[in-house]
């Protein structure tokens, strides 16, 4: 690892590094944690060539904040960087970094995003910050950079910044990382003794009261706050009566004689950082508190998942149509499988892969990046991308029709599609129908209809369709006998057989249009949602 002061030599050492190789960067104050490791792990793995910073930059500070005060283990910390395989630590002085007394140019990120939660006590704190990371930003030149979920307006802000601004870094958030109490790490858990820092597990102890309350339902911000200004308000109990693993022998009356003040609880949306008063898709719900003269922040995001509606049942019963009506008039993805397995056939021939050649697929398929985004054609029901090239009319021609089923049919093929197929449903907000998603896919959907209707209906169905297409020498026996055959070998294979899921709900459709079974599945919705 090398180290350098100053900007030249860094700016010499960047310029070495190929421009084939990815650079990350992890900015921080030092006096570093597994919070900040976990930025510098993930850089580390995610990157060629990690760059980290540590500055404690005074512009960020307020005249009254710990600037002085601040932990400066600089011995300690580089030992870390380099155990973690950092190739590059930057640890310049103040004066390299503002050189001049006179004014120097600040960077000034929209006034509705300093100005509320921290910004509204630290006034010029997020200015300090969005000048510094610029300017850091252009020495290092990143790819990507990394920065904590626990200073969540800090990201956000950073975020706008960079896409306003045009500079071009991809901003990776990463998760808090907490100790054993809940308590969120900091540089600053160091101002506290053992006692101050058991009452400061009150930070994430109100929280997740309150995102307790958002998981049962509760989307009405004031009642959100009221739940974290109520958990200040009662009295502590210490954690080892809790069964925490502490042996302090602190008592109820030490705990309680700590001084902890709230400072603000506000729930907003995560991206603008504007306040909420009612949570219909995610928010942040962000805190400081005062223990003594130490200020901890903290925060949890709340996001409603939207759920998983899972349509099986047999051939003909309408699952398509109703599945394709239901995701558009809802805004979900319709999780069109056989569109999955169609982009895969078409790259398999674009790489010109023979379609039996399995190890080839196989390996193809392990690295595959496939999206659906939903589309309000109903005769295109999603657009594809692979590997971010939209196919979306490409796997709908006759070259790829006649050789899906080949590629289909493969393990790895069909392994990796349903794991695709569950991450998509990690996310929630889709429809997705099939044989066996309700029972194998997506065991866990909140909705699991089984749509179907007798063979006589089906082939009343059918017979119309076919006269439609000018058929007319079919009767309707033959197509009943038809459609019970084919239910029987669906119901009786071996891979994925046609099966209701014991906590489906069976929608026969006989006697009823499409806008009637679709109207059947959005009252189920609400009551599963309620
Ligand atoms: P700082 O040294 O406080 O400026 O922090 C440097 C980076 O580490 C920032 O992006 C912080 O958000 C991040 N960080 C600090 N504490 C934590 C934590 N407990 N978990 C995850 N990231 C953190």
């Amino acid at each position: 690892m090398l180290i350098v002061t100053s900007i030249s030599e860094l700016q010499r050492e960047i310029s070495r590094v190929s421009p084939s190789q990815k650079i990350g960067f992890v900015p921080t104050m030092g006096a570093l944690h597994s919070g900040h490791e976990s930025l510098i792990q993930r850089a580390v793995t995610e990157t060629d060539f990690v760059v980290v910073s540590i500055f404690v930059n005074p512009l960020q500070f307020g005249k009254n904040e710990d600037l002085d005060q601040y932990p400066r283990p600089l011995e300690q910390d580089k030992a870390i960087c380099k155990h973690l395989g950092v190739k590059l630590l930057f640890t310049p002085s103040v004066t390299e970094i503002y050189p001049s007394e006179e004014e120097n140019t600040i960077v000034n990120p929209p006034t509705a995003m300093t100005s509320v939660l921290c910004g509204k006590y630290r006034q010029g704190h997020f200015q300090g910050v969005a000048t510094i990371v610029t300017k850091l930003f252009n020495l290092v030149r990143p790819n990507v950079a990394y920065f904590g979920q626990k200073d969540a307006q800090q990201v956000a802000i950073i975020k706008k910044m960079t896409k306003d601004l045009n500079i071009p870094v991809k901003v990776q958030s990463c998760p808090i990382i907490r100790e054993k109490s809940g308590l969120a790490l900091s540089s600053r858990n160091q101002y506290l003794s053992s006692e101050e820092k058991e009452k400061a597990t009150l930070l994430y102890r109100s929280l997740s009261k309150a995102q307790r309350a958002f998981q049962e339902g509760q989307r009405d911000c004031q009642k959100l706050l009221q739940i974290v200004k109520e958990e200040f308000r009662s009295p502590q109990t210490p954690l080892n009566k809790r069964g925490l693993n502490l042996n302090d022998s602190l008592n109820k009356k030490d705990l309680n004689d700590i001084n902890i003040q709230l400072q603000y609880v506000e729930v907003v949306e995560p991206e603008t950082l504007q306040p909420l008063t009612e949570i219909s898709d995610s928010a942040l719900i962000a805190i400081a508190a005062y223990i003594g003269n130490t200020r901890l922040i903290d925060n949890v995001i709340l996001t409603v998942t939207k759920p998983i509606i899972a349509l099986d049942g047999p051939a003909g019963a309408g699952k398509s149509t109703v599945s394709r009506r239901l995701a558009r008039e809802l805004g979900y993805i319709y999780l069109d499988t056989g569109a999955m397995y169609r982009a895969i056939t078409w790259l398999v021939m674009e790489n010109n892969i023979n379609v039996e050649d399995e190890e080839s697929i196989a390996s193809l398929v392990a690295n595959v990046q496939l999206e659906l985004f939903p589309s309000d054609n109903l005769q295109i029901p999603v657009t594809v991308k692979i590997n971010g090239q939209d196919i979306t009319k490409e796997i709908r021609t006759p070259r790829v029709t006649n050789q899906v089923s080949k590629v289909a049919a493969q393990s790895a093929v069909r392994e990796k599609m349903v794991a695709l197929q569950q991450e998509y449903g990690a996310k929630g907000g889709i429809v997705a129908e099939g044989r066996d998603i309700g029972t194998n896919v997506f065991p866990h959907a909140q909705l699991k209809i089984f749509l179907t209707a007798t063979p006589q209906a089906r082939a009343k169905r059918r017979l119309i369709d076919l006269q439609n297409q000018g058929e007319s020498n079919i009767d309707l026996d033959t197509l009943i006998k038809e459609i019970e055959e084919r239910d029987y070998l669906d119901s009786t294979r071996a891979i994925a057989p046609l099966k209701k899921a014991e906590d489906a709900i069976e929608l026969i459709t006989d006697n009823l249009t499409i806008d009637q079974v679709i109207e059947k599945i959005k009252s189920y919705l609400i009551l599963v949602q309620s």
